[in-house]
């Protein structure tokens, strides 16, 4: 019996998938396959992603593995296909978007779905070429792990294979491809999409889908009278205000947060000019392409509502009742607020809320401000002085030193009665030593482009466990060299 090509080479990652957002049919994907790459490599591998999926690490990483998540080998039992969204991207209604360059596996019966980013043009792909150049796949895949292991919501990240294959962005660059994992890519703009084209029945299967997949109780909720689609609204609501608490409490940056860039289940997802703050400062903008400053750091939990307005709007057609829709966006303002003040309490090393907290909170945060001081380092010298009692190193970070100390003073006020051991174990557990700064990124992209890879591996080791101390590793925890603050990250990607 003869074999077809195709059937020759496919791989078997010893899976099983279920049917998951492909149920939906065909009105919210195309079906198609991976466009292959030339001599593939590996850039990077997360064991941890690979025991979620079920993968063994060492198989994944066999010349099958690779030929697989580089989208090279059709995948056994998978039907691969690209999905249609639309959204706002800077305020602006864009159309049709869609995944242009990611393409879903499928999911697996674990409940995970995987997709393939820069793995070739899909219907969606615009102008665009379906690829991902080298860089941003290793900002994506460092900053996925990342995220995850300072206890933030996000899609995942397997691996980034690469292919000296050459794309053309600003200047030529070459192909990588980053697998990713998520219990859903379901996007804001998958809703606004049908509800643009005033498709009524498939924004209900979405919805529907959505709930029952991701947040049954809402199916039971006796919200709004027990309309399920308000309840809806409202959970995402608070997840999202929950998310963006989170990355303002740890000084992350997004940059492009548009309508498609919002997850329905309230993860970090497509990661682009993404910044974590260096200096502490509020307006930063980490996005060279967002010149107007639309998604500058302090706006995100704006234009977080502005998002979920949007996706309000969109769901007003099965909610049926504009009031109510706005009604279930209130919970948004009480919900950002208390989860960004539960963040920086934990920060603070505080087990329980008490008042005045805030004026410690918005105390800080200008002293921070006015002298841009560097804010996970701040963070950090502040635990260890609790622990020490020794608070020179963080004076060292101000000129105010007047200013400092009235804070500290009252800071160490708000502590009285509370072993500083316990205050400072909760601090070291809630501030990192690491995160992902754009020159630490910048580093491993540049030797990567020489073929050594062991910077991916190293910061992904160190991100993996942001908490931990690392022994050794302390040049990873250092100030910014001069030239970070040069390096300009845009959307091109
Ligand atoms: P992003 O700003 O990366 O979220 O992308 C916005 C839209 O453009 C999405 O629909 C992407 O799939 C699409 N896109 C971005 N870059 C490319 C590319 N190189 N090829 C095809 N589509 C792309
Ligand atoms: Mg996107």
């Amino acid at each position: 019996m003869s074999m077809l090509a195709d059937e020759a080479d496919l791989v078997d990652l010893g899976l099983r998938w279920a049917p998951g957002f492909s149920a939906l049919g065909p009105a919210f994907f195309t079906e198609l396959q991976p466009r292959p790459l030339p001599d593939p490599y590996w850039v990077g591998v997360s064991a941890r992603v690979a025991g979620d999926l079920g993968l063994d690490p060492s198989w994944l990483q066999s010349d099958e593995g690779l030929a697989a998540f580089v989208g090279n080998s059709p995948v056994a039992g998978t039907r691969p296909f690209a999905s249609v969204y639309s959204g706002h991207q800077f305020g602006v209604w864009a159309g049709q978007l869609g995944d242009g360059r990611a393409i879903f596996l499928g999911e697996t019966a674990g409940g995970l779905e995987v997709q393939l980013k820069g793995a070739g043009p899909t219907p969606y792909s615009r102008m665009g070429d379906g690829r991902a150049v080298l860089r941003s796949s290793i900002r994506e895949f460092l900053c996925s792990e990342a995220m995850h292991g300072l206890g933030i919501p996000t899609t995942r990240a397997l691996c980034v294979t690469g292919s000296d294959a050459r794309v053309r962005r600003e200047e030529l660059e070459t192909a990588a491809v980053v697998a990713r994992v998520a219990p859903s890519f379901i996007r804001f703009g998958h809703f606004e999409h049908f509800a643009a084209n005033q498709r009524e029945d498939e924004l209900r299967a979405l919805a529907n889908y959505v709930i029952d997949r991701y947040y049954p109780e809402c199916r039971v909720s006796p919200r709004f009278g027990g309309n399920a689609y308000a309840a809806l609204l409202e959970a995402v609501s608070e997840r999202t205000a929950a998310l963006v608490a989170q990355w303002q409490a740890v000084g992350f940056c997004h940059g492009v947060m548009n309508t498609d860039n919002m997850s329905i289940l309230g993860l970090t997802i497509d990661y682009g000019p993404f910044q974590f703050l260096d200096g502490f400062d509020p307006r930063h903008i980490c996005n060279h392409s967002d010149t107007s400053g639309r998604y500058a750091f302090n706006q995100q939990p704006n234009v977080a509502y502005w998002n979920l307005f949007c996706l309000a709007q969109a769901l007003l057609p099965l909610i049926g009742d504009q009031e109510v829709a706005v009604a279930a966006l209130e919970s948004y303002k009480t919900v950002f607020p208390r989860e960004f003040e539960a963040r920086m309490r934990a920060k603070l090393g505080l087990a329980e809320a008490a008042e005045g907290d805030r004026a410690l909170i918005e105390g800080v945060l200008k002293l921070l401000a006015q002298e841009k001081v560097d804010y996970t380092i701040f963070w950090r010298r502040l635990s260890h002085g609790v622990a020490s009692g020794d608070v020179e190193p963080v004076r060292d970070l101000f000129v105010d030193r007047p200013g400092l100390d009235a804070w500290l003073q009252s800071y160490a006020g708000r502590r009285a009665g509370t072993p500083a051991a316990d205050t400072a174990a909760r601090m070291l557990r809630s501030n990192p030593k690491f995160v992902l700064r754009n020159h630490l990124g910048q580093q491993a992209i540049e030797a990567a482009g020489q073929k050594d890879f062991s910077g991916v591996a190293t910061l992904l080791r160190l991100l993996e466990s942001p908490f931990d101390e690392h022994a050794g590793r302390d040049a990873f925890a250092g100030f910014p060299p001069d030239w970070a603050s040069t390096i300009e990250i845009s959307c091109s990607s």
